[in-house]
């Protein structure tokens, strides 16, 4: 466990330290580098002075690296898990994949690395050839929050050394622990010095000003709510750079009366109750058609109250702790806020009797307009229930939110799956499965859920300039 800050390719202590807590005991259990704007400054100036030489490697010898990188993180799971579920609480087994799907971007885009192709166009003239080159846009800045601590930073930091860029990141204060261990096995796989920056600390407003308006830094990729993406994308609005935000979500998960209710249910349990709750993507609104209102709910709430809550650093758990005390009091609020406008508990409702920060894995019907639930992220293990009669109410029910991140239905009827898949507004749609995230495919939204895709062949255009040469041959 390494608690000293990487900066442009040096660990440092710094004078002072923030503490990291376990969210499953509440307890301290080390301290890290408590770093500012100075030492951002001091790793954005290396990432300027090495990113050409950077670039100017070939894709292949990027890819080596990145490579390496890769291998490495998958050969110290363990460690990196339990790291991971040590800072942040998710149950190991779930640790563990997020070190699989972290390392699965690291090894996707050293490879894409290497498919950066321009284009020739024809010219518009006898004379003129038009031709198209993509070249890395710089030194990216990178915002990170605590949900997925490793595969956050992976995701963003893959694009940006394949296409040529050099990275500067700030983890969230919660989570730096697996951050710097990504850093102590970049540096081992051989990524130069100055390319690969992370700086801790607790300053998350000045260090995050210094990301947004130091003009050596071209873009910035955030990772967070809408709250703050909209503080950075006002503080970015001086250099004009170039933004990718990933924020919140308010995913609606519908289930039809032609679906397949066991495949729903276990779609459910994946979109609702990973990592808790505490997704961006996680099923937000369950809206059932009144046909399998009572089946589905059934079903849900017996397999929902079959998660047993605890410890994630133990075996057997599903539902590990909410990240703090103020997430704890959100789900709890919001649960209270419904059950006193009418909504019914069908299992869960309560804080866990493990105590801590565990709430219990929650179902509610009868949950309507006006309730808090419906319209704020819980990012919590709670499963509110809405009923529906059409498909159109459905549409425009699941379409009545700020957000556009993920949508989750479920249907058998071709002619209403592509109705729906089309005229849900959102990035990402689930049909028929509650698991979409993968390196493959691009991972964004639209509305107020952010700009920007990750992951997938698109994702590394956000890391990437076109220029476009126009040549006379005569
Ligand atoms: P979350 O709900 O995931 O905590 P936040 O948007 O609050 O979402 O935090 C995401 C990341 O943004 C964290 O690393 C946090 O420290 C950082 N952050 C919060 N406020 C600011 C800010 N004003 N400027 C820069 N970074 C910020």
């Amino acid at each position: 466990m390494e608690h000293r800050a990487y900066v442009a390719g040096e660990w440092k202590a710094g004078v002072r330290s923030f503490p990291v807590l376990n969210p499953a005991t509440g307890e301290e259990f080390t301290r890290v580098a408590d770093l500012g704007a100075d030492d951002m400054r001091l790793a954005i100036d290396a990432a300027y002075a090495a990113q050409k030489e950077w670039a100017a490697r070939t894709a292949k010898e990027r890819c080596t690296i990145l490579l390496k990188w890769q291998e490495l993180m998958l050969d110290n799971t363990e460690d990196l898990a339990r790291i991971l579920t040590a800072e942040m609480g998710k149950p190991l087994a779930e640790a563990r994949g997020e070190i699989a799907y972290g390392a699965s971007f690291i090894q996707w885009f050293a490879e894409e690395g290497r498919r950066v192709y321009g284009d020739v166009i024809p010219g518009h003239q006898g004379d003129k050839r038009i031709i198209v080159l993509k070249q890395p846009i710089g030194v990216v800045g990178s915002i990170t929050p605590w949900n997925f601590p490793n595969a956050m930073i992976a995701r963003k930091v893959a694009p940006a050394l394949a296409a040529g860029c050099a990275f500067v990141g700030r983890p969230a204060e919660k989570t730096p622990l697996s951050a710097l261990a990504m850093a102590v096995l970049g540096e081992r796989a051989g990524i130069p010095k100055g390319i690969f920056s992370i700086v801790t600390g607790s300053d998350s407003k000045g260090m995050g000003l210094e990301l947004c308006t130091n003009p050596k830094v071209r873009k910035l990729t955030f990772t967070g709510s809408t709250e703050v993406g909209r503080i950075l994308m006002r503080q970015c609005a001086h250099d004009i750079k170039k933004l990718s935000l990933e924020l919140g979500g308010n995913a609606p998960f519908i289930v039809f009366d032609d679906a397949n209710l066991d495949k729903a249910v276990e779609g459910a349990l994946i979109a609702k109750y990973r990592n808790s709750g505490q997704t961006c993507v996680c099923a937000n609104r369950i809206f059932v058609q009144r046909g399998v209102l009572e089946a589905f709910s059934a079903k849900l709430s017996e397999a929902t109250a079959r998660l047993k809550v605890g410890d994630g650093a133990r075996d057997g758990i599903s539902i590990g702790p909410m990240i703090d005390e103020a997430g704890l009091a959100k789900v709890e609020d919001h649960v209270q806020d419904a059950v006193s406008k009418g909504a019914r508990v069908l299992t869960g409702g309560n804080r866990s009797n493990v105590g801590g920060n565990f709430y219990e894995p929650t179902v509610l019907t009868g949950v309507k307009a006006g309730m808090k639930i419906l319209t704020e992220e819980t990012f919590g293990p709670v499963a509110p229930i809405i009923e529906f009669d059409t498909v159109d109410e459905a549409i425009a029910l699941a379409n009545d939110t700020e957000f556009g991140l993920a949508a989750y239905f479920f249907s058998r009827d071709l002619a209403r799956v592509w109705k729906v898949a089309e005229g849900l507004e959102c990035g990402m749609v689930g049909i028929n499965t509650g698991l979409i995230s993968t390196a493959e495919a691009p991972f964004g939204g639209i509305k107020s859920s952010g700009l920007g895709r990750e992951g997938s062949k698109y994702g590394i255009d956000e890391f990437l300039e076109i220029k476009y040469l126009c040549m006379s041959v005569e």
